[in-house]
């Protein structure tokens, strides 16, 4: 049975219901337990919880050091390409987006890339919008197969594909496959996806299974928060990984936690997170799946992001650039402007992103945490962490 059918299932409502009448009775008897259910889960993001977020974080960063030591890994999104052809409404790359998009090459990813390396990473996740002409799978996996030697952690984010076309990326060295379902709300998800493949609410859901059939060895999943109710989410996505851990049971799994960030478009949040949900939510996760990676980008300000970092968070991504040829400038001879994906002479965009008077591809979103790689693992050491730029060598799994 796929997640979809178990997802079909779910009792939401009850397990809402159990959720918003939850008390500190019930939370605190969920903390005793090493073990727990999605009913347990449901207590943990209570508002009941809320107010017990201080045994919640005790227990999370406990369990964290005990599971994965005092250790967290780094990583980069590699832009590859900004083209895409769906709509969704909260993402600057969207088709009717009129923005500078480029392809990079395979030279200029391998480019990009060793910029990365020179920086320290190497862990790093390829990222591009949904565009088959463009995004072809023979060519992330020419990317993948130039920067395997070179790097012995390769993730993507690239768009949903059969599992059959998912193999050859897999022998050319990816290891990781990264899907958010972005809401598990299923009106939500038509109202926000207007066009294009993504349109499809079950196939998405059901890529990390097609990722593992393929043999991708990590899957990464989670929900955009912003788009609707966070505890909903929360519930949806604990369901789902609990689902792919007794499924997909040789995958290590990841969850992120993105909150919506300003973009080209400029859709505003549908509904609201705050910092203090979000971390109740890192540590409900952990007490839920004490063995996942939990993954925080620079979509959350240095300030949050560093208090994060002994709660519960595994993961995180620094001095990220969020435009195809962000670390060298690559591929902006190739710049092109499309209005509702036809392309159109250049323009002056005012989604262009300009570093030292240049116009570069436009991102996907505004990062809040600015600093570099370096500055990032600085932080990390002094609070008493270790920074870790790789984690992952096929040799060991030969
Ligand atoms: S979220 Fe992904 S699929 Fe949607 S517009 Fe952005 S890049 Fe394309």
């Amino acid at each position: 049975m796929s997640f979809v059918a178990k997802f079909n299932a779910l009792p939401q409502e009850t397990l809402l219901k159990r959720s918003s009448s939850a008390t500190e009775t019930n939370v605190r008897g969920t903390l005793t337990k090493s073990r727990l259910t999605l009913a347990d889960f449901v207590g943990l993001i209570s508002p009941a919880a809320s107010d017990l977020l201080e045994p919640l974080c005790r227990r999370s960063q406990a369990l964290t050091q005990q599971r994965f030591g005092k250790v967290i890994r780094l990583f980069a999104p590699l832009y590859l390409s900004n083209e895409c052809v769906n709509n969704c409404k909260y993402c600057g790359f969207s088709r009717d987006n009129p923005i500078l998009r480029v392809t990079l090459s395979v030279d200029e990813v391998l480019r990009e890339a060793r910029a990365l390396k020179e920086q320290g990473f190497r862990n790093i996740l390829l990222v591009a919008g949904e565009h088959p002409r463009f995004v072809s799978k023979n060519y992330v996996a020419n990317c993948v197969r130039a920067l395997h030697d070179e790097f012995p952690s390769i993730s993507l984010e690239v768009g949903p594909m059969e599992t059959e076309d998912y193999r050859p990326i897999v022998r050319a060295g990816a290891e990781g496959l990264v899907v958010y379902q972005e809401t598990y709300d299923r009106a939500v998800y038509a109202e926000l996806h207007t066009a294009g493949p993504k349109r499809d609410f079950n196939w998405r859901m059901e890529t990390p299974e097609r990722a593992y059939a393929a043999g991708f060895r990590r899957l990464g999943i989670g929900a955009l928060f912003g788009l609707a109710d966070w505890r909903f989410e929360a519930l949806c996505v604990a369901a789902h990984a609990d689902y792919l851990l007794r499924n997909c049971w040789k995958a290590q799994l990841t969850i992120s936690l993105p909150r919506l960030r300003p973009c080209a478009g400029q859709f505003e949040p549908l509904t609201r997170m705050t910092d203090r949900d979000l971390v109740q939510l890192v540590c409900a996760f952990r007490l839920m799946f004490p063995d996942a990676g939990l993954v925080l980008s620079t979509r959350e300000p240095a300030k949050l992001r560093d208090g994060l970092v002994p709660l519960g968070i595994t993961l995180m991504s620094a001095g990220s650039h969020t435009e195809p040829g962000g670390y060298t400038g690559a591929g902006k001879e190739h710049l092109h402007q499309t209005v509702r994906g036809r392309i159109v002479e250049m323009g002056a965009s005012e989604w262009a992103t300009t570093r030292n008077d240049e116009v570069h591809a436009t991102g996907q979103f505004d990062i809040a945490d600015e600093r570099s790689p370096q500055e990032v693992a600085e932080r990390i050491r002094r609070l008493g962490y270790e920074p870790v730029w790789k984690d992952w060598d096929a040799a060991l799994t030969a």
